[in-house]
C-alpha cells in the first residue's frame, strides 16, 4: 500500500494499485463476463461482470478515494450514471435542478422520469432563499452543477448541502466541470457526486463514461443495487482507459486552467466581446463562493460577441479549435449551446436562463496559449460584419 497525503499522488497511486499476481504496476484489463465457481455458493467474490469486475472495481475505488467518499460506481456514460441516481426516487416525488444543468439531465427528467411521475423543478440555486422556499414535502433532492453548464453560474455547495440536510433530502452535485482535483463536494457535505468521466477525468476525448460517489453506506448499498439492477455498467477496457486518464489529471488541469485564465483575460479585453462568463475572474458573479469551495475557476469559458459579429462565421473560421460537443479533452473545443448541448431545452426556457443564440462555449485545451489566442483572434476578425 503506497503512502501519500496529497491528491496529486492519489491520482496515480489511489484506488487499487497494480496487480498482486505479477507485480504489474497497472491494474490488468479483466476482459471477462463471468468467473468460475468452485462449487455451489463457493465463488472468489466475483460472479458476473455486470455485478462486479476487478478493473471496474479499481476505478470505482479510485474515484471514491479522490472524492473522499465511501463508495464509487462506474457507468457506461454520464447519463447512465445520472439515470441510476434518479432511479433512487419514486412516483409523486420531485427533484430540484439548478437553472443551467446539462441539457441531457433536463431531457431525461422531462422526457423519461416524468413518465414515471417523478417530477422536476428548475430553480436558480445561486439564490439560497429562493431555493429553500421551493422545498415542499414532495421534493426529495437538489441536483446542482457548480460551475453550471454553460453560463458557469456558481452555487454555494456547502449551503445547499446544509439546506438539504435540514429538510432531510439529498444533495447531489454534478462535478464534471471541476473534477475532484479542483473541487470535492463530499467534503462540503454533499451526499452524491456525479461525473461525466467522458470529459476531464478521461481527458483525451476517447471514452464515454460516468461515475457516481456516495458518502454513506446505506446510499452505497442502494446505488450498488441500482447499478446491478439497471445494468448500465462501464466495461473493463473503458475502466482501464479512465484509470490511465486520471493519472495525468493534475498536470492536465494545471495547464487547462493556466490557459483558460489567459484566454479569459484576453477575451475580456477584446473589443468584440460583449460578455464573458468565467468564474476565475475576480469580477465574476459568485467569484468569492467559488474561491472558497474550489481550487480555482476551472477551464470552461463562455462568451458573447457584439451584434456586429456573425457567430456562424466565427465558428466556421476557427482553424485549430474544433467545433464539437463535449469538453475536458486535451484539445480545445468550441460549441454553440443553443443548438448543440442545450438544444433539448425549449427556446423559452433557454432564453429565460440566459442561454442566448449568441452564446459561445469554449473548452480550453492544453495546446500552447499563443496558438489558441491566434486562432480566436483571426476567427473574431473574420466574423466582423463590415
Ligand atoms: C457531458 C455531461 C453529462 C453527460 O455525460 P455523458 O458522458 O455524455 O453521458 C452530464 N453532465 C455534464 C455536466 C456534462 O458535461
Amino acid at each position: 500500500m503506497a503512502d501519500y497525503s496529497r491528491i496529486e499522488s492519489a491520482l496515480i497511486h489511489g484506488g487499487l494499485y497494480g496487480d498482486p499476481h505479477t507485480g504489474a504496476v497497472n491494474v490488468p484489463i479483466y476482459q471477462t463476463s463471468t468467473y468460475e465457481q468452485k462449487g455451489l455458493g463457493e465463488n472468489t467474490g466475483w460472479e458476473y461482470s455486470r455485478t462486479g469486475n476487478p478493473t471496474r472495481a479499481a476505478l470505482e475505488a479510485l474515484i471514491s478515494e479522490l472524492e473522499g467518499g465511501r463508495a464509487g460506481f462506474a457507468f457506461g456514460s454520464g447519463m447512465a450514471a445520472i439515470t441510476a441516481v434518479l432511479s433512487l426516487f419514486h412516483s409523486k416525488e420531485r427533484v430540484i435542478i439548478s437553472s443551467n444543468v446539462y441539457g441531457g439531465t433536463f431531457r431525461v427528467l422531462d422526457k423519461v422520469f416524468r413518465n414515471f411521475h417523478i417530477d422536476y423543478e428548475i430553480v436558480d440555486t445561486s439564490n439560497l432563499a429562493l431555493l429553500e422556499s421551493r422545498i415542499t414535502d414532495d421534493v426529495k433532492a437538489i441536483l446542482v452543477e457548480s460551475p453550471a453548464n454553460p453560463l458557469l453560474t456558481i452555487t454555494d455547495l456547502k449551503a445547499v448541502a446544509q439546506i438539504a440536510k435540514k429538510h432531510g433530502i439529498l444533495s447531489i452535485v454534478d462535478n464534471t466541470f471541476m473534477t475532484p482535483y479542483l473541487q470535492r463536494p463530499i467534503e462540503l457535505g454533499t451526499d452524491i457526486v456525479i461525473h461525466s468521466a467522458t470529459k476531464y477525468l478521461g481527458g483525451h476525448s476517447d471514452v464515454v463514461a460516468g461515475l457516481v460517489v456516495v458518502n454513506d453506506d446505506d446510499l452505497a448499498q442502494r446505488l450498488a443495487f441500482l447499478q446491478n439492477a439497471t445494468g448500465g455498467v462501464l466495461g473493463p477496457f473503458d475502466s482501464f482507459l479512465l484509470i490511465r486518464g486520471i493519472k495525468t489529471l493534475g498536470v492536465r488541469m494545471d495547464r487547462h486552467v493556466e490557459n483558460a485564465r489567459e484566454a479569459a483575460l484576453w477575451l475580456k479585453a477584446h473589443k468584440a466581446v460583449k460578455h464573458i462568463y468565467y468564474p476565475g475572474l475576480a469580477e465574476a458573479k459568485g467569484y468569492e463562493i467559488n474561491q472558497r469551495q474550489a481550487k480555482n475557476g476551472g477551464a470552461m469559458i463562455s462568451f458573447e460577441l457584439y451584434e456586429n459579429y456573425d457567430t456562424r462565421v466565427f465558428f466556421r473560421s476557427l482553424k485549430l479549435i474544433a467545433l464539437a460537443e463535449s469538453l475536458g479533452g486535451v484539445e480545445s473545443l468550441v460549441c454553440h449551446p443553443a443548438t448543440m448541448t442545450h438544444a433539448a431545452i425549449p427556446r423559452e426556457v433557454r432564453e429565460r436562463v440566459g442561454i442566448t443564440d449568441g452564446l459561445i462555449r469554449l473548452s480550453i485545451g492544453i495546446e500552447h496559449i499563443d496558438d489558441l489566442l491566434a486562432d480566436l483572434s483571426q476567427a473574431i476578425e473574420a466574423s466582423e460584419i463590415k
